[in-house]
């Protein structure tokens, strides 16, 4: 079922697409039906050694150009990805199952906007000078060279957005490798960029397993790792890292907590934990996997939930009236299916959901489990699927500590009409990215990442600059050197 918009090689090198059929196949499985609909071919060290060579070349060139210059490049990609936002999500449904109710709204388009805020950053990028006495210190922000981007199988045009728009910004140049599962959607990407203007070798995509993104990682020509992943992947890929002292941004996962206080609008809070769990069909790494509900909106929530979660509409995300897809693979639907297994076993009240459904395809339905115990395994790991794990609290301190009783970090909500409470609960909560009456909003401005093992540094927002540039200070002395000897 080849579609207009595929496509046409693996990789993406040099200004251009390249195969090297020597490289292993990496079947590409429509997940609304299971049928393959692309192979590309994983990266041979040939491909890798071409993509660092001529990123490395490229670099110092697009380095001395004006910031300015660089911006406007990254802008004309973004008016470009917008006005082809139509094929690019149906190609992100091809690659992800995702419905095109979500696509075509979230994926093409977020990622558009990282490359039109940080084209708009790129010319204001400055150091500063700093007057002593007579003598004088300025400082330069400058690039770091060349930056490799891994990428989770969730969002892969708006990941390959996300790391390559702040990179390319500050002056670097970038090798993106996609997830094996998704290796269409950055493709495109770097066709539409190189199409925009961007000079050829800047915007590299090679594909392949975790076995071609670790020698990248360890390449002593690369500076910089922006992994989006899982926590074990990001220990692996921190600590080869760290091993040539690289700068990293890591992007991990996470299981974080929704807390529901009684007198919260009780719309508003369903349709918040709906947001939280089922979007992407649950594949979303900031998700509030654990919602708390306070015990005096308990069963009216439940309740509530149950009701909407008899609209959803699962079915062909090529339909636009669909709004709830399938798993991205076979292997993450049989993970997830596992969770639910053992959510049963741990003695949870399954409210809804919880089975396959009858069609082609790795469809699981929107599952909700009541009455969870802090210490059960569906309340302690990351799922990554259409699981909401609902447990009972009764006091906002109980809440606060529950909710922090865990290695990740990423994100936290609050649900209240009392918003001293609100920001006085946010305030206390261990994540990076928070919600007070909403969840899993992520503009472009503002800063998304997970503190304690859900990551290390910050992507979009200004924040980002700082992960994609470094400062030299230059100190000038006016008058004659006084030297000791
Ligand atoms: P994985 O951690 O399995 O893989 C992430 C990427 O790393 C893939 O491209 C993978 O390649 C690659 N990789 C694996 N091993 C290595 C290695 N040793 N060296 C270099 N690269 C390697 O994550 P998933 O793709 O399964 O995505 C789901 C996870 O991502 C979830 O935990 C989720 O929470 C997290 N995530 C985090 C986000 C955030 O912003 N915080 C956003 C989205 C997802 P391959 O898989 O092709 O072998």
């Amino acid at each position: 079922m080849p579609y207009p918009t595929q496509p046409t090689a693996s990789h993406f090198i040099n200004g251009q697409y390249a195969e090297d059929t020597a490289g292993a196949e990496i079947p590409v499985i429509y997940p609304v039906t299971g049928e393959q609909i692309a192979v590309v071919h994983e990266a041979t060290p040939a491909i890798i050694e071409q993509a660092i060579t001529t990123a490395k070349v490229a670099q110092k060139a697009w380095a001395a150009m004006s910031g300015t210059e660089r911006g406007r490049i990254l802008r004309r990609a973004a008016d470009m990805i917008r006005e082809r936002n139509h094929d690019l999500s149906v190609l992100e449904t091809y690659d992800t199952g995702k419905p095109m109710s979500e696509t075509l709204y979230v994926d093409a388009t977020s990622g558009a906007d990282a490359l039109e805020y940080f084209g708009g950053l790129a010319g204001s990028l400055t150091g500063e000078h700093i007057q002593l006495g007579e003598d004088w210190v300025y400082t330069r922000r400058e690039a770091l060279g060349l930056c490799v981007g891994i990428g989770a199988w969730n969002y892969p045009t708006q990941i390959a957005c996300w790391k390559g728009a702040p990179a390319l910004a500050c002056g670097n140049a970038m090798i993106f490798k996609p997830s094996e599962t998704t290796p269409l959607c950055a493709l495109k990407v770097a066709e539409i960029l190189h199409e925009a203007g961007l000079p050829a070798g800047l915007y590299n995509v090679i594909q392949g397993t975790g076995a071609v993104g670790a020698p990248l990682v360890t390449d002593p020509r690369v500076d910089k790792v922006s992994l989006t992943g899982s926590v074990p992947t990001g220990r692996k890929v921190y600590a080869a890292a760290a091993a040539g002292i690289k700068h990293v941004t890591m992007e991990l996962g996470g299981k974080s907590p929704l807390i529901i206080f009684d007198d919260a609008s009780l719309e508003d809070a369903v349709g918040g934990a709906i947001l939280a769990n089922f979007y992407s069909s649950g594949q979303v790494c900031s998700n509030g996997t654990r919602v708390f509900v306070q015990k005096g909106i308990k069963e009216a929530f439940l309740k509530r939930l149950h009701e909407r979660l008899q609209t959803v509409v699962m079915g062909d995300s090529m339909d636009e009236a669909t709004n709830f897809g399938p798993m991205v693979s076979e292997r993450q639907m049989n993970i997830v299916q596992s969770y639910i297994e053992k959510g049963k076993a741990e003695g949870a009240r399954l409210v809804c959901g919880g089975g396959r459904l009858d069609r082609e395809g790795y469809y699981l339905e929107p599952t909700v489990f009541a009455d969870v115990k802090d210490d059960m395994i569906i309340a302690r790991e990351e799922i990554f699927g259409p699981v909401m794990a609902v447990l009972d609290f009764e006091t906002e301190e109980d809440a606060i500590t529950r909710a922090n009783d865990t290695e990740f970090g990423l994100s936290a909500g609050v649900f209240t009409a009392d918003l001293t409470r609100g920001h006085r609960v946010i305030a206390q909560l261990e994540a990076g990215s928070c919600f007070i009456n909403s969840y899993n909003d992520a503009p472009v401005e503002a800063p998304f990442g997970g503190s304690k093992q859900s990551g290390v540094g910050r992507e979009n927002s200004k924040a980002a600059i700082n992960h994609y540039s470094q400062m030299k200070s230059v100190y000038v002395r006016m008058g004659a050197v006084d030297a000791p000897f």
